[in-house]
This record gives structure tokens, sequence and C-alpha cells, in this order.
């Protein structure tokens, strides 16, 4: 596999979509959906792929906001999330009651399972639950890259101020499956530029 991993982000909320791509085959898989899907739909035609599922690392608006238009073009993709969370998906229920989302009736919906590998065409993910941003936060491991969803930026953490989050269960998440992996393991967070496991050990005020 060659793995190729390129992301987008929304104008309003700066919240990165990224398109991981396993080059050989052109299957690709669409990670959390930004508030302007078009930038995603055009990313995907010109790079040639296929999108074999969407994968959510957590269920906030400006995650899944794009979502409804995503799946008005691939209305067979499946959709991938948390237990935790899946009745954001799976009912509309929001996951801050400040945030109402409606969504269209989801093909197929599939559960990201803690230390389970997530398959979609030829690309695999390790599922590592990382909660405390939101009770689903996962974060999804490819090849040397950490998806890490709202959990672990660079150079900060998510918020915990939300009636459903958990700051002390956020850090414990971070320490326990995050700062594990090597220093050159890739960070792409769902905010703001890229890092790695090593810079974030060194120069994360948080940690
Ligand atoms: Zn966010």
């Amino acid at each position: 596999m060659k793995l190729r991993v390129e992301g987008t982000a929304d104008g309003r909320f700066g919240t990165n979509s990224y398109l991981v791509e396993d080059e050989d085959t052109r299957d690709a898989v669409v990670v959390d959906a930004h508030l302007e899907p078009e930038l995603i739909l055009e990313q995907v035609a010109q790079r040639g792929v296929t999108v074999r599922a969407i994968v959510l690392t957590h269920t906030d608006v400006d995650h899944i906001g794009g979502l409804p238009r995503i799946l008005q073009e691939w209305p067979d993709v499946p959709v991938a999330v948390h237990d935790a969370e899946r009745e954001v998906v799976a009912e509309g229920k929001p996951l801050r009651s400040n945030f109402p989302v409606e969504f269209p009736p989801v093909a197929r919906l599939d559960s990201l399972v803690e230390g389970e590998t997530y398959r979609a065409g030829s690309l695999e993910f390790e599922v590592l639950h990382t909660p405390g941003h939101s009770p689903g936060g996962v974060t999804l491991r490819i090849g040397n890259v950490l998806l890490t969803g709202d959990a672990l930026f660079a150079g900060s953490i998510g918020r915990s101020d939300f009636h459903n989050s958990d700051g002390a269960l956020l850090l414990e998440s971070i320490r326990l499956k995050l700062m594990t992996h090597p220093d050159e393991f890739l960070v792409l967070a769902g905010h703001g530029p890229a890092s790695t496991i090593g810079q974030e050990r060194r120069y994360n005020p948080f940690l």
C-alpha cells in the first residue's frame, strides 16, 4: 500500500477533513466532513479515487456538517462512527444540544471499535478510542499517521468544557493511546497544522 493523506479545511471553523488514499489501488477514505463539502468532493474528483467509507473522529457539527451533501453524492458509501455517538448519525440526535443537524438516512452505519481494525477497500485503520472531548471520540491510525480528531492538536488539546466532555479522561486518552507512539509518528488533527508525536511530547503545554 502506498499511503497519501491530504487535508482540506473549511473557512468558518478551520475544521480539517482528510482524504486518505492508497495510491496503488486508488481506494480512499474521507475522514470527517467539514462544512464545505464541495471542497471534499472536488478533491476526490481531482485525485480520481474511489471513496470506500466516510470515517468520523467524532460528531461535532463542524466535523459532520458536510455529511448530508457527501451522502447525496455517494448514497451507498458506509459511514463509520464510534457506538457512543452512533445516534447522532442514526437518529440526528445532536452531540451538543445547541447544534442540531438534519441527516438523511445512512445506508450503512459501521461501528468503530477500540483496538479493532476498520477496513475500507484496501485501507486498514487501527481504531483508538480517545474520549474526553466527546464520548465517542476516536483516533485512527494508518501506517505512521494518527488522525486525532479533536483530542490532540499541534500545541493544544480538545475542549472539555461541554456537558458531555471530560478533561481528565481526555488527558488520559492522549497519554495512554497517543503518546505511546514513536516520535516520528505524524499527528493530523481536526483543526490546525500537522505535527508529530515527538513535537507534542516536547512542546505541547497541556501535556
Ligand atoms: Zn472540531
